[in-house]
């Protein structure tokens, strides 16, 4: 349920109301609005009378949440969540750009591509610690010790970090050196992780799982956001389908339907979406004009010898030629890069 106040209700009588809520076991989540304050109502509404309701000071009216996701519904929030990592704006006008290595490989290895791409137009990094990789024999990341070489790159770029989170049990060490958490699309639904992730307060990506459809997608951005966090952004990297020419199957149609269903922001992969380094710049570019809020790219300064994903790596000076390109569909979507 959302609860409107009354314009100018008193910080008093807020807080009265936030009071009648948690009095009623349930979860109250103030959202001040530039004009209106409104208090979603999470958990059994059955405690809670409608009647009951309209009749405490400062209530305007109560409303159905329609949507079985509630926080990150448009229902409740009408305006764009707009996310401030280091200064990086997330989900506002501007598009933004996140390129790396899949995964983080040595210290110079990675400080090269770190230089590189922000010289291309990124402005956040990315690269893998801990990789989620199919087989239990392929190079698994390098751990913590990837996280420092992340955090090196970060010094002498200031790039912000992105990198993934496999564990709840290493949220402390990610706490230490990301600057948003990624959450992979093989774990979109390990609810543990979520409500791990949800009760930090840390940006997040989370990733489409590989079957998911956008209502088990929005459910899952749902668990980090009841869990306290919302600083929450989703990010489709393409799911799994019949066809095979493919890694799989960019759906673009997630831009515009997530666009109208949420306020939360959204990134496009194109990199695990078509898998292959040459179809990337026309499903970069498609995102752009569908509206999309960003990118994630995998750059890597010699894919053919790289520890993974490296046949869908751009090379460093390829992505800065496909941002110069972005900047032009963004221009044509009243958008800047
Ligand atoms: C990644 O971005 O490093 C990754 C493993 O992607 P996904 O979870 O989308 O497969
Ligand atoms: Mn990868």
């Amino acid at each position: 349920m959302i609860i409107v106040l009354k314009p100018g209700t008193s910080d008093e009588e807020r807080e009265n109301i936030v009071i009648r809520i948690e009095e009623a076991g349930l979860s109250p989540h103030v959202l001040m609005g530039k004009e209106r304050v409104v208090i979603a109502v999470i958990g059994d509404e059955r405690a809670l009378q409608q009647q009951t309701l309209s009749a405490i000071p400062g209530v305007e009216k109560a409303l159905p949440i329609l949507s079985p996701y509630k926080l990150v519904s448009r229902e409740f929030k009408k305006e764009n969540t707009v996310i401030d990592v280091d200064g990086v704006k997330i989900g506002g006008n501007k598009i933004v750009m996140m390129a790396g290595p899949c995964s983080v490989e040595t210290k110079d290895l990675l400080s090269g591509i770190a230089g590189e791409i922000k010289a291309g137009g990124a402005t956040v990094l990315r690269g893998g610690a801990f990789k989620p990789r199919t087989s239990p024999y392929s190079f698994q990341g390098l751990g913590e010790e990837g996280l420092e070489f992340l955090a090196e790159a970060k010094k002498q770029t200031g790039l912000p970090i992105i990198t993934e989170v496999m564990d709840p049990r290493d949220m402390p060490m990610m706490m230490k050196y990301a600057d948003i958490i990624q959450i992979g699309a093989r774990n979109m639904q390990n609810f543990r992780l979520l409500a791990e992730v949800g009760a930090h307060n840390k940006p997040v990506m989370l990733k489409r799982g590989l079957s998911a459809t956008i209502k088990e997608f929005l459910l899952s951005a749902e668990y980090i956001m009841s869990a306290g966090n919302d600083q929450v952004m989703l990010c489709e990297r393409g799911i799994r389908t019949f066809e095979t020419a493919t890694r799989n199957t960019l759906d673009l149609s997630a831009v515009p339907v997530l666009k109208q269903l949420t306020h939360l922001p959204v990134i496009i992969d194109p990199s695990h979406a078509v898998g292959k380094t040459p179809l990337i710049p026309s499903m970069a570019k498609a995102a752009v004009a569908a509206g999309a809020d960003g990118l994630m790219i995998e750059v890597h300064s010699n894919p053919a010898e790289a520890f993974c994903d490296g046949d869908q790596a751009m090379l460093p000076n390829d992505f800065k030629s496909l941002v110069s390109e972005l900047k032009r569909i963004a221009v044509a979507v009243d958008r800047d890069i």
